[in-house]
């Protein structure tokens, strides 16, 4: 890291991870202005206390990040992205913010202080202003039901390769080899659906899985979305838990299915049930690389019914 990048924030540096609210499902918040930085292209990026964004996260990014409106006096500007920003205790940035891709460690890295960095186009509002961020609401709602279908079809995927593998290896919260762990290089929430990409090389196939098993891949589709329907058809409770109220704690997607209760680390948003998504569908497609071979798996849901 050099030590020009980040923006001096002098004597008043980020001392608080933003209190995030988007893990109740808020998509509004009202919240002080603790820090304008100017960015590139004329944009300012502006951090508050507490906010209801939900922003991308930079080492995993995974679901994008909400977009909306900040509200301050009579004025208003649109907010384009949220992003992360991050500030290090010691050594010689201590003291600078960085933002987004130019945040250098893992969000929840010891010794920095992360927040959200909400971008704005027109002039900012001040320090110490009283704010509303406003997310729209129907884009939020798009990219939960992306994600819960994104962990739900991971799930699927783990259980119908379950045949795949000759010897034991981590499970995940369903008992399957957690095929979706050991072989994920990407993954990319969607308005009702996800874009997940696993590699197969040398490594996998040392684990003990088969490529093999990948030769049809419509048919272990075919598996994953009958497994799909019936949690769909089953419903089931979803929540966020989480240790603690700032944007750096640990969190947990929690799920009621059938079999049990799942819970996986999860930093995104979701629908609030399982019943909510009308259908959640799969399909894989099989490439071969350098290697070995690249498995993407698209996954799309319905529109979430208001009920
Ligand atoms: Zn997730």
């Amino acid at each position: 890291m050099s030590p020009q990048s980040g923006t001096e924030l002098g004597s008043a540096a980020v001392r608080a991870d933003t209190e995030v609210l988007y893990p109740d499902g808020a998509t509004s918040s009202t919240g002080v202005v603790t820090h304008v930085v100017p960015l590139a292209d004329g944009e300012f990026g502006v951090v508050l206390d507490r906010t209801a964004f939900h922003p991308v996260d930079t080492a995993w990014p995974d679901q994008p990040s909400d977009a909306g409106v900040l509200r301050f006096g009579g004025e208003s500007a649109e907010i384009r992205r949220a992003v992360m920003g991050a500030v290090p205790a010691d050594g010689e940035s201590a003291g600078r913010l960085f933002v987004g891709e130019d945040v250098p460690v893992r969000t929840g890295t010891e010794g920095w202080t992360f927040c959200v960095v909400h971008v704005v186009d027109g002039p900012p509002p001040a320090v110490g202003d009283t704010v509303e961020a406003w997310a729209d609401p129907s884009l939020r709602a798009a990219l939960s039901a992306g994600h819960t279908a994104c962990h739900l079809a991971a799930l699927a995927l783990d259980a119908a390769l379950a045949g795949a593998w000759s010897k034991p290896v981590s499970e995940d919260p369903l008992g399957s080899p957690a095929f979706d762990a050991l072989a994920i290089q990407s993954s990319r929430i969607e308005p009702f659906g996800s874009v997940d990409v696993y590699r197969i090389g040398k490594s996998l196939r040392r684990k003990g899985f088969s490529v093999d098993a990948l030769d049809d891949p419509s048919g272990v589709a075919a598996r994953a979305n009958a497994r799909l329907a019936e949690w769909v058809a089953a419903g089931g409770a979803v929540r966020i838990e989480r240790e603690a109220s700032g944007i750096s704690a640990r969190r947990s997607w929690v799920c009621e299915l059938p079999e049990g209760r799942v819970e996986i680390p999860c930093g995104g948003t979701h629908v609030s049930d399982i019943a909510e998504l009308v259908g959640i569908e799969v399909t894989l497609e099989r490439t071969d690389v350098t290697g070995g071979v690249e498995l993407t798996m698209r996954t799309s849901t319905g529109p979430a019914s208001t009920r």
